[in-house]
């Protein structure tokens, strides 16, 4: 049997790039990982000013056994590498009227607040749990890793897709079980942590509550930056090369086959398998440009939905404000005309909802003694929505978004602003390539999920493979690391070599 190790290549250093290329590497693959940016991480990215650290992405870890079992197939332990700190409430979800439910993992809490609120949906939410537990079952546990490349794979699952009435949205499912309309919205909202419109994604959708409720929430110590880096230095550890600053410009191909990847600053290296972690929309459109599967991937792709994208605004007080949970929804006043503003309309709405991250609540070590570090973000639509000039409109909302969090909720937040930097849609596109500066890729409906999303391999070039949000399962860290999961079955196997670790 011959010594010589397959060579791969993955571009990007996104959660699932860095996840692809750990498994590569302890299947025997001797993998090079080439990221755009001067740090890995992608979404996750960190910025630090002033002993402030900003994780700029996730912040909400679920599902800690994916990371778990990936260490544990690279015969490593996730805890010798990152501490993961257990976060309660999971969220406080708060609104302009004064109402707020704390979201926590504990039943008879969670009885005793809805109680109060709306009695008769006490029962509801439980019909509502039962629920989201099948469908997590079904969706996330059985297929949330597997690749789903043809048709018949599909198919297969119809039945049970059918029987949780999958092609009815988030929201119409849960308000089959609850009444009250704050309710509703707190049991709905969460398919925009993964780029969904909740009156649109598929109620598959609704399986992150049963995610939750199973594994809890949990948040690296040292800040989301803290998993990315120990999960670069197990790929490293295991023998692993990474270049930063390394953007790639195009893949080559030769008699219908990935030979070789050029960087910008002219480097050229030939692998025997090539996987995208970037984009797809740019994976297709620009790296493959001179290839007719580009051309005619990148076709198909712009008549798809996209995910809105985000304002973010990094801020660091000198004060930290304790009242603040480590993870706060602001609802604004409106619900479904605010989300549809976001998705379709063609300027920015006058209110807005808003996600507040305060992770000196569970780690005071991310800003200097005594201040706080947080991050404040706003659903807005994408560019191919919204055509903003958002250098011009960035100082704008900027101010609008930290008057109102003031307002609200952070007395003498301008009195103790030490730092502040915000991140545009525009921004998604320059510096993570992504199409229409969308925040989580191609929009998780049920017509752009499973088969109907790009494949984990390419249809066309046998050795082109896909990781991350645009392919099976789609965004979210446990989406993209299941991705990674489903994409290394498909390399190990197309070389001939086993998933566990290399003798
Ligand atoms: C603000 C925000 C908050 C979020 N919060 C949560 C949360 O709390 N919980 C959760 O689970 N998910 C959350 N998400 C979603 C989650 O972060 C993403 O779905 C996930 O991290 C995407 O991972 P990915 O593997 O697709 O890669 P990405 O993070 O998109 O990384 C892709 C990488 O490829 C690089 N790249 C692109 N083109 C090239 C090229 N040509 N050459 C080399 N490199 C290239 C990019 O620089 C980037 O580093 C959030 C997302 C955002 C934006």
């Amino acid at each position: 049997m011959s010594t010589i190790r397959p060579t791969a290549c993955v571009i990007g250093a996104g959660f699932g790039g860095i996840a692809l290329a750990i498994r590569l590497q302890t299947a025997g693959f001797d993998v090079t990982l080439l990221e755009k940016r001067d740090k890995p991480g992608g979404r996750a990215y960190v910025y630090e000013d002033q002993g402030f650290v900003f994780d700029a992405g996730p912040t909400v870890i679920t599902d800690p056994s994916a990371l778990e079992e990936l260490f544990a197939n690279a015969g490593r332990r996730l805890a010798d590498y990152v501490e993961l700190l257990p976060v309660s409430p999971f969220y406080r979800l708060a609104w302009e009227s004064g109402y707020a439910f704390d979201y926590v993992n504990d039943q008879a809490e969670l009885d005793r607040q809805i109680g109060l609120k709306s009695p008769a949906d006490v029962e509801g939410y439980r019909r509502f749990l039962a629920y989201s537990k099948a469908v997590f079952e079904e969706g996330y546990l059985k297929l949330g890793a597997v690749p789903f490349l043809h048709f018949r794979d599909m198919v297969k699952a119809g039945p049970q897709l059918a029987k949780l009435q999958a092609w009815r949205s988030v929201y119409s499912i849960v308000s089959k079980f609850i009444k009250d309309d704050e309710l509703r919205q707190a049991f709905s909202f969460h398919s925009l942590l993964v780029g969904g419109n909740p009156f649109a994604t598929s109620s598959i959708y609704a399986l992150i509550h049963a995610l939750e409720r199973t594994w809890g929430v949990w948040f690296p110590k040292g800040g989301t930056g803290a998993l990315v880096r120990g999960m670069v230095r197990l790929f490293e550890d295991l023998g692993g090369t990474i270049r930063v600053n390394a953007e790639v410009d195009a893949i080559e191909t030769r008699d219908g086959r990935a030979r070789a990847v050029v960087t910008r600053d002219g480097w050229r290296g030939e692998f025997d398998a090539v996987a995208s972690n970037g984009d797809v929309v740019h994976t297709y459109g620009h790296l493959l440009r001179d290839d007719p599967r580009g051309k005619q991937m990148a076709k198909s792709l712009a008549g798809k939905r996209f995910s809105m994208s985000l304002f973010v605004v990094y801020f660091g007080l000198k004060r930290h404000q304790p009242q603040i949970q480590h993870h706060t929804v602001l609802f604004g006043p409106r619900y479904r005309a605010l989300i549809d503003d976001i998705f379709n309309r063609e300027t920015l709405a006058d209110d807005f909802s808003l996600y507040l991250h305060s992770p000196c609540a569970t780690d005071p070590s991310l800003a200097p003694p005594g201040a706080g570090s947080y991050y404040v973000l706003a659903p807005v639509p994408h560019l191919g929505t919204a055509p903003l000039d958002w250098d011009r409109q960035a100082p704008l909302y900027e101010k609008r978004i930290l008057d109102y969090v003031e307002k609200r909720c952070m007395p003498g937040l301008r009195e103790d602003l030490v730092t502040v930097r915000s991140f545009t849609p525009q921004d998604f596109r320059t510096e993570l390539n992504a199409h229409l500066g969308s925040a989580f890729s191609l929009e998780p409906i049920l017509t752009q999920s499973a088969w109907f999303r790009p494949h984990n391999r390419d249809d066309r070039i046998p050795n082109l493979y896909i990781v991350g949000a645009g392919t099976h399962p789609g965004a979210g860290v446990p989406g993209v690391v299941g991705s990674a999961k489903a994409t290394a079955g498909l390399m190990i196997a197309d070389a001939g070599l086993a998933v566990g670790q290399a003798a």
